[in-house]
């Protein structure tokens, strides 16, 4: 067995911001988990003030139900509160200045307010007076003021008496997981049902988004992959409404929600960004090692009107101009695609258009699927449906194609240092992933050898070989003292 030690200040490349610094360890003795979730000694302290009628104190009854169920403790001073909630009345304009002036006492002895009743329908009149309060909600909203005590000061976890992990049930393997920043779709694809499914796009809350992603992190997850139908398109239904994370206001952008995540200790890795141009502000956070230099962003042809008949952006110059000016800004950027061949009316002529942008492209990484109907879709009805056999031929010559492409691409690689995530501890061979691979769609990296490694650990290594989508390497920075 031979012992590795992690030096990963001074590892190649642009990799060592991306590493978290909780991954700083010597193997020798291997240190048992550690199950940290960074909780208070002591359950966290909610004061409230209720105000206005019965069914505003029923409100009140039924939030300190949840606070209490949830492990919270009532406050019966300011001083003595972590957060307070303030209920508001607004019936009447004497009711709407004490709900005011009591958010005004409760800012002044205590700092941290979230409001919530009938006066919190008029947000701006509360913002105006006091813009400081860290959320709004209005009557009725218990989930939203549960989300935003959750966000301020997270519910105590009792392992003795909690049913669920604080990162919640997870199906990946500990060291990865998936975060979902919002659910559905604003576009209409020819060939998609997701809107129709799934609706419209309703972006979460950032300071929720971050609150998972934090308790995963803590909870030992090593990479988060970001998801939702249209990640590039977060915040845009709700105009990037303001919220909070930390204390601090917080637009909700994809940009400032990367910039966020990628101040936890994890790699963070953006899935299915579509190509908008303010994916440009993204770049830098890749460059500078602040999330991973990876951008999943499915591009489906190279044809103009091929995506004009998918009613996709049909910009496919613009794509490669933007692809060159990214790949000068950020050098390592591994770009991901996928496509449609043999869509309604693709001619020959269209589909080799579609090869040569492949080729001008250079992407690393490719998904391609032949066009197949699905029930509901408009491109159902569109004219020139292809045979199978067309669609089967020209999905095979495109990766036919790309194979070579990422060859070339995995070639250059050979030599170079990088850090790699062990995904698996084999007998005779680690199984890894660089930073340019996602876990399921993308290559790995095969380290031979027996190592005394676990799943999540993060390694140095140097490049040696490489196939059509994988990777071998050796590890540097071999620890003499621990071979044994
Ligand atoms: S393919 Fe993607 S972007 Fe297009 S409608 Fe479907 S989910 Fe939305």
């Amino acid at each position: 067995m031979t012992g590795l030690a992690y030096i990963l200040e001074g590892a190649a490349g642009n990799f060592d911001r991306l590493v978290p610094e909780n991954a700083k360890r010597t193997l020798h003795p291997r240190p048992t988990a550690v199950f940290s979730l960074n909780m208070p000694d002591a359950p966290p302290q909610i004061g409230f003030v209720s105000l206005g009628c019965p069914k505003n104190l029923v409100d009140t009854e039924r939030i300190l139900s949840r606070l209490r169920a949830e492990g919270y403790q009532l406050s019966a001073s300011y001083q003595g509160a972590d957060l307070v909630v303030v209920n508001t009345c607004g019936f009447i304009d004497a009711a709407v200045e004490e709900s005011l002036d009591a958010i005004g006492e409760a800012l002044q002895e205590n700092g941290s307010v979230i409001v919530t009743g009938c006066l919190g329908k008029d947000e701006a009149h509360i913002r105006e007076a006091h813009p400081q309060v860290l959320s709004v909600t209005g009557p009725h909203a218990y989930e939203a003021v549960m989300d935003a005590v959750h966000r301020q000061l997270p519910a105590p976890h009792d392992p003795f008496t909690s049913l669920l992990p604080p990162q919640g049930i997870k199906l990946t393997p500990r060291h990865y997981a998936y975060l979902k920043i919002a659910e559905g779709c604003n576009h209409s694809c020819s060939f998609c049902i997701i809107p129709d499914l799934r609706g419209t796009l309703v972006s979460r809350p950032f300071g929720e988004i971050m609150l998972e992603a934090q308790r995963l992190v803590e909870s030992g997850v090593r990479e988060l992959l970001v998801v939702s139908q249209d990640t590039g398109a977060y915040g845009v239904d709700s105009k990037y409404r303001p919220d909070f994370w930390q204390g601090r206001p917080v637009a909700s952008r994809l940009k400032d929600l990367a910039s966020a995540l990628g101040e936890l200790q994890a790699w963070i890795r953006l899935h299915y960004v579509y190509p908008y141009p303010h994916v440009d502000d993204l770049l830098p956070l890749m460059a500078e090692g602040h999330i991973l230099p990876y951008l999943d962003m499915p591009m489906q042809h190279g044809n103009v009107r091929v995506l004009q008949a998918m009613k996709r952006p049909a910009a496919a110059e613009k794509v490669l101009a933007r692809i060159a000016r990214w790949r000068r800004e950020c050098p390592d950027l591994t770009l991901r695609s996928t496509f449609i061949v043999g869509f309604p009316g693709e001619t020959e002529a269209e589909f080799e258009e579609l090869l040569e942008f492949l080729c001008e492209a250079q992407l690393d990484r490719v998904g391609c699927f032949a066009y197949s109907p699905v029930a509901g879709a408009q491109a159902n009805n569109l004219p020139g449906a292809l045979p199978d056999e067309i669609r089967e031929e020209r999905r095979a010559r495109f990766m036919q194609r790309q194979a070579e492409i990422s060859r070339q691409r995995l070639r250059a690689k050979i030599g170079r240092e990088m850090v790699v995530l062990v995904d698996e501890v084999k007998e005779k061979q680690l199984v890894a992933r660089s930073p340019a691979d996602a876990p399921e769609i993308d290559g790995r990296v095969f380290i031979p050898g027996a190592w005394e490694l676990e799943a999540g650990d993060f390694i140095k290594v140097r490049i040696t070989e490489a196939t059509a989508h994988d990777l071998r390497a050796e590890p540097v920075d071999i620890d003499e003292e621990g071979v044994g």
